[in-house]
């Protein structure tokens, strides 16, 4: 199937992004299908992805992206979603995350519905069920390959939004690493929006294009991938959920945990294109290049 492309204003602002590209790669694939599909998924030594462009707002985004039926085949062909596959690593990133969202949203007795979009193995929700013990759960996860683990914690597994029941609200809707993978953020949040009770909660988990990581690696930041068609920082993303009347509880930088052999070797992969070969030795949770946030529907309650 042959890839074809949206034109994308600023997805928050709706305005035309500025002329220059402000982030560019060593490798812009253009329209060239066999470079896309070979770097979709996956960090490699080369520097591919479509460049990045500032609007006036703030926004960073790609001017050019895969539209809806071609993003589908792209990650049709994914088998695992986590990255790393370090499944310890993975635990304890989302413990911290937790940490994070719980000192807010304490009212552990209650009976919330919880949604998670892209649940991924569903480590998150398994957390969560051990907090807000009389909860209802429920997944969003388009990978298949991902449903096995998912059905440990919830019997509610979706493959996308269309498939939940019209009626159905719920309280706290969470994101980790799902709003900078999602082209068509308005269309999308708006359907997220009409699920949402009247008081409800959004959590999420984003990269920030304006931490530290991406000021070190410049355009050699991982992050700057095919697969992220924006990327937000503290103000954008505030800005965004402005826009829909929410109010912030907090934004917060987050830790990832990381084995420190492999740190070393993104670096060095990174910054020299070499390949090196660091044992992991131990693991460190280091606040680089990501940020939480919490917010409420509907800024007069
Ligand atoms: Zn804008």
């Amino acid at each position: 199937m042959k890839i074809s492309f949206d034109e994308r204003n600023c997805p928050i602002c709706k305005n035309p992004a500025l002329d220059m590209s402000e982030i560019n790669p060593d490798i812009d694939p253009g329209s060239d299908e066999k470079i896309i599909k070979k770097y979709w998924a996956g960090f490699y030594k080369d520097n591919v992805f479509f460049p990045y462009y500032r609007c006036n707002c703030g926004f960073l985004f790609n001017r050019k992206f895969p539209n809806q039926e071609s993003l589908q085949m792209l990650y049709s062909d994914e088998k695992d979603n986590v990255i790393h596959g370090d499944l310890e690593l993975d635990l304890k990133t989302k413990k911290y995350y937790l940490k994070q969202l719980n000192f807010s949203v304490t009212d552990y007795e209650r009976k919330y519905n919880i949604l998670e979009i892209g649940a991924d193995n569903g480590n998150f929700l398994k957390l969560l069920k051990k907090i807000y013990k009389n909860s209802d759960l429920y997944a969003i996860e388009p990978n298949r390959n991902m449903r096995k683990d998912l059905g440990e914690v919830t019997n509610n597994i979706f493959g996308s939004i269309d498939e939940i029941n019209k009626t159905q609200k719920f309280d706290i809707i969470i994101g980790i690493h799902v709003f900078d993978h999602i082209p068509n953020l308005n269309e999308y949040f708006t359907k997220l929006n009409e699920k949402l009770s009247p008081s409800g909660f959004v959590f999420g988990v984003v990269h920030d294009e304006k931490s530290l990581m991406p000021q070190i690696f410049k355009h050699r930041w991982p992050i700057y991938r095919l697969q992220h068609p924006h990327l937000f920082n503290h103000i954008s993303l505030n800005n965004f959920f402005l826009k829909y009347d929410f109010k912030k509880i907090f934004i917060k930088r987050t830790k990832n945990f990381f084995n420190i052999g492999y740190l070393v070797n993104q670096l060095f992969l990174s910054l020299f294109r070499l390949r090196v070969r660091v044992p992991n030795l131990f693991s460190v949770g280091l606040k680089l290049g990501n940020f939480c946030f919490l917010y409420k529907k509907n800024n007069k309650f």
